[in-house]
């Protein structure tokens, strides 16, 4: 892919911040910028060290349209690798949008989404799993998604990347000499080596495949559901999480969506609250969306929290649902536990593992904690935590792993039969070209599109 044209957007939100900011990148961004902006000390922008702020004004002939700060950083030491200018302005949407079309009028193509951060990976200052953490570094929503991001962004899934296929490489070299030869005594090492490596790289890519659950999870959000009769204390349990933990506010008045999500921080995990019928209303779950709609909420939430007025006598409403519930990944909360309690725990043993059940009072905020260690404990299954911050978090990178999961057990199938060299070796170029999926190497350029239109204009 070749580039040659110069590109514009605006960089920041769109809103009233304090300040605007106008990126341009390509060949023309320096001669572009010395046609616009002139600075106050009447020196040109070259005259200045680059990657400096200097400040001056736009102007458009002699016209004024904002006083500026404007920064020039030469290629290859910018965002892009190509030269690069950003402009900062006065914020709000009249200077930016100005100053943009100013720009767009001199030869300048207006960026497509994404289309910086893509040049960066074009020009190969960073691979494609980098350039997709720093989508997950601006949308992060809790501390740790923001530090695994980051660390991937540093390229620590593009070093694993590449010691995987350097490994792999290896196999392809060993396999390219031993093709030449075919004495029986040379065979037997050959399957031995072969093998053990094979088994080498098949544990390496397990482990990494194994973390994309709680990746997602920590991308995503754990997309949780709360359901319960009427009256059991769902709303007073939902507002007691939402008091302390609201990560971010999403609050889109006046639209007609169903479904209102909620996002949540608890001990670092998101939890993505689904209120399927408006739980701040004081409609009730259940009731409302009726057990056909709840029971499709069911199955596409990672996390059912079941609420059950443990002061109350087991009913059929409680059981019905208690079945629905079989087989999910579910905690059954025994609420009003500060009242006369007519629930037993062993009442629930035929529906759910009685490890998930957890007394609390929403009212009194006891137990609480408990559900939080409980909710920990489900996501990180007491193995993935804080081991390391090398986390699979996105589903395209988990999809790669997995084909060239299958391809290095195809091989090893084919390695224990003592199949013929160049069929082993195959499995083993499939696993290249997988691998290569993560880090943008064997990438098609039109899923590169498809990754890139995910972000917006100005990334
Ligand atoms: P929902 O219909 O399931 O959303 O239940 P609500 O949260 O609206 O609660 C119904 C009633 O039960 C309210 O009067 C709450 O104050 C009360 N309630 C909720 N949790 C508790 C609790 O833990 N103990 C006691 N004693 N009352 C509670
Ligand atoms: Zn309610």
């Amino acid at each position: 892919m070749f580039i040659d044209d110069t590109i514009a957007a605006i960089a920041t939100a769109p809103g009233e911040g304090g300040i605007g900011i106008i990126r341009i990148s390509g060949d023309r961004s320096l001669s572009v910028a010395q046609q616009i902006f002139r600075s106050m000390s009447g020196k040109s922008i070259e005259d200045y060290n680059t990657r400096t702020l200097i400040y001056g004004k736009v102007v458009d002939n002699e016209n004024v349209i904002d006083e500026v700060l404007l920064a020039y950083m030469k290629g290859p030491n910018s965002y892009t690798s190509e030269d690069v200018i950003e402009i900062n302005c006065h914020g709000g949407f009249i200077s930016v949008k100005k100053i943009l079309e100013l720009i767009l009028s001199k030869d300048v193509r207006l960026a497509d989404r994404g289309e910086f951060t893509k040049r960066a990976f074009l020009n190969g200052r960073i691979d494609l799993s980098q350039a997709e953490a720093i989508i997950d570094v601006i949308t992060a929503k809790t501390d740790m998604a923001h530090e695994v991001a980051q660390n991937q962004l540093e390229g620590s899934l593009s070093n694993k990347i590449k010691e995987l296929r350097f490994k792999v490489t290896e196999v392809l070299a060993h396999l390219e000499v031993s093709i030449d030869f075919s004495e029986e005594d040379v065979e037997e090492i050959t399957y031995k080596t072969l093998r053990q490596k094979s088994e080498e790289i098949r544990n390496e890519i397990k482990k990494l495949y194994d973390t994309a659950e709680s990746g997602k999870i920590l991308r995503e959000g754990l997309k949780t559901v709360i359901v319960g009769k009427p009256n059991v204390g769902k709303s007073s349990l939902l507002n007691s999480i939402l008091g302390e933990n609201r990560a971010i506010v999403t609050d889109i008045p006046g639209t007609t969506r169903d479904v209102i999500e909620e996002f949540v921080n608890i001990k670092g995990i998101p939890l993505k609250i689904v209120d399927t019928a408006g739980i701040r209303e004081t409609e009730d779950v259940v009731e409302k969306i009726g057990v056909e709609k709840s029971r499709e909420s069911f199955n596409t939430a990672d996390l059912i929290i079941m609420v059950l007025d443990a002061s109350n006598k087991l009913s059929d409403d409680d059981i019905e649902i208690l079945q629905q519930i079989e087989n999910k990944r579910t905690i059954v909360l025994l609420n009003k536990t500060d009242l006369n309690k007519q629930i037993e725990e062993d009442m629930l043993k035929q529906y759910v593992d009685s490890n998930s059940i957890i007394k609390i009072s929403a009212l009194q905020n006891e137990g609480i904690e408990e559900l939080y260690d409980k909710i920990e404990s489900m996501v990180y299954k007491g193995s993935v935590k804080n081991t390391s911050n090398l986390m699979i978090t996105n589903s395209r990178h988990k999809d790669a792993l997995s084909k060239a999961y299958e391809s290095i057990n195809d091989a090893i199938i084919a390695i224990e039969q003592n199949m013929p060299y160049d069929f082993i070796e195959v499995d083993f170029k499939n696993i290249w070209d997988y691998l290569g999926y993560i880090n943008g190497d064997t990438i098609k350029e039109d899923l590169l599109d498809t990754i890139f239109s995910n972000f917006c204009i100005g990334k």
